[in-house]
């Protein structure tokens, strides 16, 4: 099937990138391997999107994410934050009109750890939800943008030296089919699941970082994975408990309910995440337990549920009411900061692919992401993606391709031992002999993989590979990737 342009993931840069081109008239193919639209990252983020502080600037915003980040790329960093509010102006807040809360007329900006003054829009604890629900609504008025879900992408079609499409296999499908266009943008989010500790929903298996790397794209920053400190430790998943609470007054315990941070760092609860994440680890480590305590329940009941609805909500549906007892946390993989390296247009370096979001490394988080630019991230590559496809670009590649099997080597549990194999060796505190073990074992995994085939283990084992090599390969702590 021949299309104008080809967009694998429905998060915000996906949907937001395929809203733009659809509307400049091309016919796009979006893809997403979830049943819902709204599966994906951009759904979950609580917190908000950067926009403007009273008295801000973009130099302000720039030294934030710097001292953040340590080793940004200058240049697109200064380009990010000068362009970047402009975007959420034009297309969140004037086009797509999402109800971010105000008091009064004016928005109400909420300050995040590391940033100099408030300049967070947000919609309750709930802004990933109502932003994608807006977006999602206004992609469904444009019918030049066909939404294929629960179709996964498998391997990136490479001819003459361009990629040309995508093999797609839908859900249930025992096999995978050809699908064209001049133009693919690889939107496929985040890699919490390849660690088995994440805040990340279903998806985030870092796939197109495995498909972009089969083809030669360039990568960057991949060791930089960041480790959010407070994750539920309940028997569904990990849910994420915003540092917004520990703002509010929530303090860690150790298992004998004694407070510990001080231990570890002068601003105690409030320190750096990724310091949090290392004390929270230490403290398990000493203490030989697989969670510490967090307790905001001294504070008044009515307040919490006003103040944080949804995390009150998600914590009672798995059992704990946080407004009367202490939680059980426990750090977890939350954001990936490495990914497809691109440039200011999303370009990677094969032509015909670009790349946007949690996905794409355009430099712009250095070593470390600043809270709440990820959203505003996802929006902008995935804005300046699709404003600069060439509308001319109508190339038939003359494939005759037909559907190939799809195999599956391993049994399910495989991503299990994955998971674990990356919490132990390529979690938040690394050591030189772990992470030699890492990439040892998975290398292992992926060479038994014969080539010829499609298996649906190859992209998450390539990307697990590639994370743990690049966490080997470099020596030096910087941001969040920390060896011993
Ligand atoms: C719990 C949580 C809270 C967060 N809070 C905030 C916050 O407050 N502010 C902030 O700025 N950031 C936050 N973040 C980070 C932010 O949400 C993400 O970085 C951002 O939404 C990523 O958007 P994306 O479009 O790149 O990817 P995603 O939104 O993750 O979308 C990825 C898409 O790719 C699809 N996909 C993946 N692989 C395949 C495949 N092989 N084939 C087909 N489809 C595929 C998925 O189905 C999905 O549709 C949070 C993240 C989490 C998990």
């Amino acid at each position: 099937m021949q299309y104008d342009c080809i967009i694998i993931g429905t998060g915000l840069s996906g949907s937001i990138a395929a809203y733009i081109l659809g509307k400049r008239g091309f016919r796009v193919a979006l893809f997403s391997s979830q049943k819902n639209i709204s599966d994906s990252n951009s759904s979950h983020a609580q917190g908000g999107i950067v926009y403007r502080g009273e008295g801000d600037s973009p130099e302000l915003l720039f030294h934030d994410i710097m001292r953040a980040g340590q080793i940004c790329d200058r240049k697109a960093l200064l380009d990010f934050t000068i362009r970047a509010p402009l975007f959420v102006e034009e297309f969140l807040i004037r086009e797509l009109n999402v109800p971010f809360d105000r008091i009064d007329k004016n928005f109400s900006l909420a300050l995040e750890g590391g940033h100099s003054m408030p300049r967070i829009l947000h919609c309750c604890d709930r802004t990933g939800k109502i932003i994608m629900t807006y977006l999602a609504q206004a992609l469904e008025k444009i019918s030049n943008v066909q939404l294929f879900l629960q179709h996964q992408a498998l391997e990136l079609i490479k001819h003459n030296d361009r990629c040309v499409g995508v093999w797609i296999r839908k859900q249930t499908s025992a096999y995978a089919y050809p699908f064209f266009a001049p133009e693919t943008i690889l939107a496929t989010g985040g890699v919490g699941r390849l660690f088995c500790h994440t805040t990340n929903p279903l998806p985030s298996l870092g796939e197109g970082i495995g498909m972009a790397a089969h083809i030669g794209a360039e990568l960057a920053g991949l060791e930089y994975v960041q480790f959010h400190p407070t994750a539920l430790y309940s028997s569904k998943d990990r849910f994420l408990i915003s540092e917004a609470m520990r703002g509010a007054g929530a303090r860690l315990f150790d298992v004998s309910r004694q407070p510990f941070m001080h231990q570890y760092h002068e601003q105690k609860d409030l320190a750096p995440r990724d310091i949090v994440a290392k004390a929270i680890l230490q403290q398990m480590n000493r203490d030989q337990t697989d969670h510490v305590w967090l307790s905001i329940c001294h504070q008044d009941s009515a307040y919490l549920r006003k103040r944080f609805p949804w995390i009150y909500e998600q914590c009672m549906q798995r059992g704990f009411d946080l407004t009367q007892e202490d939680l059980p946390v426990v750090p977890a993989a939350h954001y990936h900061v490495g990914g497809i390296r691109v440039d200011s247009c999303g370009c990677t370096n094969i032509q015909g692919l670009r790349a946007a979001g949690e996905v794409a490394f355009s430099g712009i988080h250095g070593a470390n992401r600043l809270a709440s630019t990820s959203l505003l991230e996802a929006l902008y590559l995935g804005v300046l993606a699709a404003q600069n496809i060439p509308m001319e670009e109508k190339i038939e590649n003359g494939l005759n391709l037909s559907r190939k099997k799809v195999r599956r080597h391993f049994s399910p549990s495989i991503i299990q031992t994955v998971q674990n194999m990356m919490w132990q060796n390529v979690g938040v505190k690394r050591s030189k002999e772990k992470l030699f073990l890492a990439v040892e074992q998975l290398s292992f995994l992926y060479e038994q993989l014969p080539m010829h085939d499609f298996f649906v283990e190859r992209n998450f084992l390539k990307t697990a590979y590639l994370i743990a090599l690049a966490a080997y390969s470099n020596p030096k702590s910087c941001g969040c990737h920390f060896v011993e």
